[in-house]
Parts: structure tokens; C-alpha cells; sequence
């Protein structure tokens, strides 16, 4: 059950129910970052918060979330597509003297200008479809509160979200309340007394899970040791894996852009030339042997335009 997506809704159909645990596929996200330990714990946060999000889109495409932070760390950008491949990446401003008490606001919002966006990136895009954009400050010493806060006021859905996230695996669960069915769009916030008692009372036993819990259980033993006097509509399992789609190919498409003359002075140089994927931290290594291939008749001659995409 590791690297599972599960879902539920209330037996009324009001609240749903997400949980989530991450442990091969973060660790092979991780493999190449060297990240330092709070910044692992807030990135898992967020690849955890990506996931859930992703489980609902109701398009092939994918969720983009990105923290701009203007403390010792600029970047966090987590991405994750509606058939769940995630792919996380942090970056730093210079070294970073890490302390158990950094929190989301003293690593990314030094100065209250951080910024919380959250992207939906439609694979119909290229052929008209709109990129969905909404930028909320960095509200909440959390990315569970950001995200809540983010929720609440640009999408107008209760939501709360439980996650946790360290080097080995991360966790999350989400509580989200449907849209009333008698209330169908002018009134989407109205709910009945009946709907509101099953929220609270999800809250309140969601609200009694601990940290350990939340990067230990399963997806269903977490939701079992939750709500196990409660009767709930199960949904299967969905398998989530580390997907970066930075590939070898790719990486001799932007090398040949640069030229043979450049390639050669590296080559001449270093021996050899060297990349990272500038999202996932993969080395890719061209030997002189390789570079020679990059320029032989016939290979790579087109780059598609935008292919190279948050690369
Ligand atoms: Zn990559």
C-alpha cells in the first residue's frame, strides 16, 4: 500500500475523504536533491498537498503548486498529474544553517512578501484551453494552512488538510465538503444542519491524528483508525510514482541548441559535459563519444518549441 492514493466520501455524500502516504516514490524524488531537513519536511508537505489536489481534477492535465518565498529558500514547485506522476523540486538562496523550528514563514516569508500560486495546467493547453492561475499571499505558518486559506478563498470550498512529510515518507489526509446539492450555485457555501454535523464531527476525529500516524499508516489504516464507527463510500486505491519528464533525449535536444563550438570548448575543458534536470536533480553525463552523436547527420536536428517546459 505504499505510494496510494485512497478515497471516500461521508455515507451522505457531503464531506470526501483523502488519505495519502508517499515513501518509494519520495525517496526516488529526493534521490538526487540535496535538500536540508526542513526543507524536505515542507516539499513533502506540499507533494503531499499536490497529490490530494491532483486525485480531483476533473481534466488530463496536471496540478501545479509553487511557494515564491523571500527567506533563505525562493522556490518550492510541486507538480502532479491527474494520472498521479508527482515531481518536486526546492531551491535554496545559498547555504542553509538548518534549525528544527524553521517554519514555512521564517524559510519563505522573511518579509510578508511570499507568494502562494496554484496552477492548473490542462494537456488540452496546447490546442486552446486556458491555464487556470489563482496567487494568494503566504497566509499561515503551515502549507496546510496556505492551502486551506488558498482554498477557501479563491475556490470558496471548505477544506483542512492533516500532512506530513520527512526524508523517508510523506502523509496527508483532506476533509473537503462537496457542494450542497440544494444549493447548487448561487448558495454553494449553504449547507443543511445534517451536512454540518457530518463536517464537524470529520474534523474533530481527523483532528486527533499525530504526526507518526500520518508517516506511518497506510491510506487505509489511517482512515480506519479514524472514522472506523463510520460508514463510508470506498473508493479504490490509486497508485502515485515520481515522474519527471526530463529524459536523456531531452537533455542532447538542448545540448545540440547550444552548438557545436560551445559543446567542444566544455568537451575541451571538463572532458566531458554535465547536467542536472534543473527541476529533479538528475545528473545526465555526455562523454566526447556522446557529444560527437549529438551532431552526426540527421540526429536531434528539430527542438519543439516549449518541449523543454519547467525543466
Ligand atoms: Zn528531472
Amino acid at each position: 500500500m505504499n505510494d496510494t492514493l485512497k478515497k471516500y466520501l461521508t455515507i451522505d455524500h457531503s464531506t470526501r475523504i483523502q488519505s495519502l502516504r508517499l515513501s518509494d516514490a519520495w525517496k526516488t524524488g529526493l534521490a538526487h536533491q540535496n535538500l536540508p531537513a526542513s526543507v524536505v519536511r515542507l516539499l513533502g508537505e506540499l507533494s503531499a498537498a499536490c497529490v490530494l489536489l491532483a486525485g480531483n481534477l476533473k481534466f488530463d492535465g496536471s496540478v501545479i503548486l509553487q511557494v515564491q518565498g523571500t527567506g533563505p529558500v525562493s522556490l518550492m514547485m510541486v507538480e502532479c498529474t491527474s494520472a498521479l506522476g508527482l515531481r518536486a523540486t526546492a531551491h535554496l538562496r545559498g547555504e542553509l544553517a538548518t534549525s528544527s523550528d524553521d517554519t514555512l514563514q521564517t524559510l519563505m516569508n522573511a518579509d510578508g512578501k511570499g507568494r502562494f500560486t496554484v496552477m492548473l495546467d490542462p494537456e488540452a493547453r496546447a490546442r486552446g484551453a486556458n491555464l487556470y492561475q489563482g496567487i494568494v499571499p503566504l497566509e499561515g505558518d503551515t502549507v496546510a494552512h496556505a492551502l486551506e486559506y488558498y482554498m477557501k478563498h479563491s475556490e470558496q470550498l471548505d477544506t483542512r488538510l492533516w500532512l506530513a512529510a520527512d526524508e523517508h515518507s510523506c502523509g496527508g489526509l483532506l476533509l473537503q465538503r462537496m457542494p450542497s446539492a440544494q444549493n447548487s450555485s448561487a448558495q454553494a457555501s449553504t449547507h443543511s444542519e445534517a451536512e454540518d454535523d457530518t463536517w464537524n464531527h470529520c474534523i474533530t476525529l481527523a483532528d486527533t491524528i499525530s504526526r507518526d500516524e500520518l508517516l506511518e499508516l497506510d491510506p487505509e489504516a489511517l482512515t480506519h483508525r479514524l472514522f472506523w464507527q463510520d460508514d463510508l463510500v470506498s473508493f479504490p486505491g490509486q497508485a502515485v510514482s515520481w515522474h519527471c519528464s526530463c529524459t536523456r533525449e531531452r537533455v542532447a535536444r538542448m545540448l545540440h541548441t547550444l552548438g557545436q563550438q560551445e559543446i567542444d570548448s566544455i568537451l575541451a575543458e571538463q572532458g566531458h559535459v554535465h547536467i542536472d534536470c534543473h527541476f529533479c536533480g538528475k545528473p545526465y553525463d555526455f562523454d566526447a563519444v556522446d557529444c560527437a552523436g549529438l551532431f552526426a547527420d540527421g540526429v536531434h536536428q528539430v527542438h519543439a518549441p516549449g518541449s523543454d517546459r519547467l525543466q
